[in-house]
This record gives C-alpha cells, structure tokens and sequence, in this order.
C-alpha cells in the first residue's frame, strides 16, 4: 500500500474545474465585436483545483 506524500488536487467546488471564463460586457464595441473579460473564480484564483483539506498533526485544541 503505498502512501502519498502530497493530497491530491480537488476541483474546486465553486466553479467546477472551470476556473477562468471569459464573460461579456453585454454590449458590442463600435467594431461590432463583443468584448469579453477574462475572469479567475476566486475560491481558487483561477486554478481551477483546491487543495485537499488536511489537519495538522498536533493543530487540534
Ligand atoms: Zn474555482
């Protein structure tokens, strides 16, 4: 049985693994285009995984 060294990854729970999306404005520039903004979730900061919860030896009361 081998044991880990690190927790592995969890998706994130608030975004589901879709951590960056691009959304609209809602409205079209004078070019006709749509522009979009890139926005990070912000329970992960856009990397999409958070890190397995994992209490400290000793850190209990
Ligand atoms: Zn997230």
């Amino acid at each position: 049985m081998t044991d880990r060294t690190a927790p592995a990854p969890r998706i994130c729970p608030n975004c589901d693994g879709f951590a960056t999306v691009a959304i609209t404005t809602g409205s079209r520039d004078r070019h006709g285009l749509l522009p979009t903004l890139t926005v990070d979730c912000r329970a992960c900061n856009g990397t999409g995984t958070v890190p397995a919860r994992r209490v400290p030896e000793g850190a209990r009361a």
